[in-house]
């Protein structure tokens, strides 16, 4: 058979400048489309290995492409990787001075670029440059910014349909790990590429193990994960308040974990610094609220934990997928309890928009608490709410230690009659730590001014302690068969408590787990033989020299899958270093013999490799990004109670 032209071409790019030896998924597939000229739309899981889908075929046909990315504040450092692996690339956008920026457009006019990434709201302006210039292919990089109804629009994608109507014969691809259906059709009438051909990738990501647990102790759980699990690992941690963000880190930082605050209430120059250390230093934990992520392509972040419920399924798991991005294994974990619903349904009920607008939340909250509730895989709900259909996994806390059912009927009865007696006998409603104090058959203030203690159902619930309560709640609320109102977070019940109460639906519930199931504390560096683990640690500890010095994140010299084939493999050649995935010509002739040095035991090699700049006389030093990042943000409540030792729900009504 003799390949399609080109193929030979994009294999010799694949192994040569990168060091890989083989396509993931799809990436061959679309590299030839758009290398023989044509459209495609790619939806691939974070991860997956966008990048190379339009940086091989800008290597491979005649002229630059150009790469429209909103992230700006990541600019360099794609240009920077770039450069390490012997390519010309550079970038334009609003935080260059002229003098660079005419630099830039020099070499893109002598043909002098492989790529140049361009910040959406400069293509207008750049339209003559690029009318000058030889063009192999327009890349849109997360594509879904375009939708009006997602949460990342921006409205200067609206204008890259003009890509198509000005410059007609140069392919375009664009890219995004934004899933469902309904995305990808906007995108494609936006951006004017009805035609392209589409690649929709798995969206599996086998190497994260999902986990959700309830919350006690949330700060202490944390803790306890990064301790047994992750030491030393680069984690994020979200959290949905600012005010939670710096108590987070805050303790964190107390307990002897590096770890930096990360929100939108930050000044712009902290927020920029702490972003910039996270991806150039080895180890650190970012605490963030969900304005942290978009485009990190850090690829060692090794978990990202939620300490506050997200508020969509698909946020979860844009927020969970950036783990993990070089397919080691990584954890996601969650922990969630019942005052996240309380507050989450809160904020829906106080959102502005209309009703449409509000169900719409709801509908995504339910899906949220239906994956946290389910006694089955995770992972094949997640995929489901996709589209995509999976076998039970094996690599989630349900797989790995099935959940125990048992049938709680009778006890979420008796919690139903509580709340419709309180509201028909005495016109009253409550939030769920009163309604357990009733059914406990406490004795506090509140129970005897309301003579609560005249209820029939007081007292009758002591088979269940108050954290088994909690759990039913929870439960409950997730299925619908009861509901929280309002700013107090009273209960109520539904439509559909009434088959439970008279007995016809019966009530299968997940028994709260210990804190941790042990199958699923496999610690994540397990699969690294222990023998390999003392090299791996000095490899990392040459690369930290080297990164330093030439001020680019540490995964620009070299990715953790890479040290760790060298760790296992031991090379004592540079042939056979050159065998090892991730060491491409430029790398092996870079830092071949400082690495064989590593290897064979010595002292650790000075910092040696030339400064990877970029062979265009690049922008400002590589170091810290002078400008902010360019992010809206998404909001976050100042004033959402932090949540350690969180309050038993608040639950007075205004007017008791
Ligand atoms: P995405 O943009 O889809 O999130 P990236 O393009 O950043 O993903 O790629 C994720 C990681 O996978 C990077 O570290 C990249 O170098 C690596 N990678 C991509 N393609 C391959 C391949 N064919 N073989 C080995 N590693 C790859
Ligand atoms: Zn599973």
């Amino acid at each position: 058979m003799t390949p399609a032209p080109g193929t030979a071409e994009m294999l010799g790019v694949l192994e040569k400048t990168f060091g890989y030896s083989s396509f993931r998924g799809q990436q061959g597939e679309i590299i030839q489309t758009v290398i023989d000229g044509g459209d495609a739309l790619v939806l691939m899981p974070t991860g997956g290995g966008k990048s190379l889908c339009y940086q091989i075929p800008s290597l491979v046909r005649e002229g630059t492409g150009v790469v429209i990315s909103p992230l700006i504040a990541l600019m360099q450092d794609q240009v920077d990787a770039l450069a390490a692996v012997g390519a010309r690339a550079a970038f334009l956008n609003s935080t260059q001075s002229p003098q660079e920026r005419a630099r830039v457009e020099a070499a893109l006019i002598a043909g002098e670029l492989d790529l140049l990434y361009l910040a959406p709201e400069r293509l207008r302006a750049a339209s003559g440059l690029l009318d000058r210039a030889k063009l192999a292919l327009f890349a849109i990089d997360e594509a879904h910014c375009v939708s009006q109804w997602g949460h990342d629009f921006r409205p200067e994608y609206l204008g890259l349909s003009m890509i198509h109507e000005r410059w007609p014969t140069v392919p375009r691809i664009a890219l995004t790990a934004t899933a469902t259906a309904a995305t990808r059709t906007e995108i494609a009438q936006r951006l004017d590429l009805g035609d392209a051909k589409q690649f929709v990738s798995s969206f599996d990501r086998p190497n994260i193990q999902y986990r959700i647990e309830s919350k006690a102790q949330p700060l202490q759980q944390l803790l306890s994960l990064l301790r047994t699990e992750h030491p030393g690992d680069a984690g994020i941690v979200y959290c949905l308040s600012r005010a939670s963000v710096e108590k987070t880190a805050d303790f964190l930082v107390e307990n002897g974990i590096p770890a930096l605050p990360y929100h939108a209430g930050l000044d712009s120059g902290l927020r920029a610094a702490n972003q910039s250390r996270f991806l150039r230093e080895d180890g650190l934990v970012m605490v963030a609220t969900i304005a942290f992520g978009m485009g990190i392509d850090k690829p060692d972040v090794r978990f990202v934990a939620h300490l506050d419920l997200p508020k969509s399924v698909e946020g979860y798991y844009q927020e969970t997928g950036r783990a993990g991005r070089d397919g080691l294994p990584s954890t996601a974990w969650l922990a969630y309890g019942l005052q996240d619903v309380v507050q989450q349904r809160r904020m829906i009920d106080q959102s502005e928009g209309d009703l449409a607008h509000r169900r719409n939340l709801s509908a995504h909250l339910d899906a949220m608490l239906a994956l946290c509730e389910t006694i089955s895989c995770r992972r094949v709900q997640l995929l489901q709410y996709f589209g995509q259909t999976s076998e039970p996994c094996g690599n989630c806390d349900t797989c790995l230690a099935p959940p125990e059912t048992w049938d709680g009927t009778v006890p979420a009865q008796k919690l139903l009659s509580t709340v419709v007696r309180l509201d028909r006998e005495r016109n009253q409603k409550f939030g769920a730590g009163h309604i357990i104090d009733i059914l406990l058959g406490k004795t506090n203030d509140r129970i005897t001014r309301g003579r609560h203690d005249e209820i029939s159902t007081y007292g009758i619930g002591q088979e269940l302690s108050e954290q088994e309560w909690r759990g039913v709640v929870r439960q409950l609320l997730a299925r619908g068969l009861l509901a929280v109102q309002g700013e107090y977070g009273v209960l109520a019940i539904t439509p559909t408590s009434g088959s439970v109460l008279s007995g016809d639906t019966p009530v299968l519930l997940r028994r709260e787990a210990p804190k941790q199931s042990k199958a699923a504390r496999k610690a994540v560096k397990a699969d690294l033989p222990t023998d390999a683990l003392p090299l791996f640690e000095r490899l990392r500890e040459w690369r930290s020299g080297e990164a330093r010095a030439q001020g680019v994140p540490a995964y620009i010299v070299f990715g953790d899958a890479t040290l760790r084939g060298i760790a296992v493999t031991e090379p004592s050649t540079l042939a056979e270093l050159a065998e090892i995935s991730g060491v491409g010509e430029k790398k092996l002739e870079q830092y071949g013999e400082a690495l064989l040095a590593v290897v064979s035991g010595g002292a650790i090699p000075e910092p040696g490799g030339a400064p990877a700049a970029a062979s265009v006389p690049s922008a400002a030093p590589a170091a810290a990004p002078a400008k902010a990042p360019v992010t809206t943000f998404a909001p976050e409540p100042d004033d959402a109670p932090p949540f350690d030792d969180y309050p038993p729900d608040d639950d007075y009504p205004p007017d008791e």
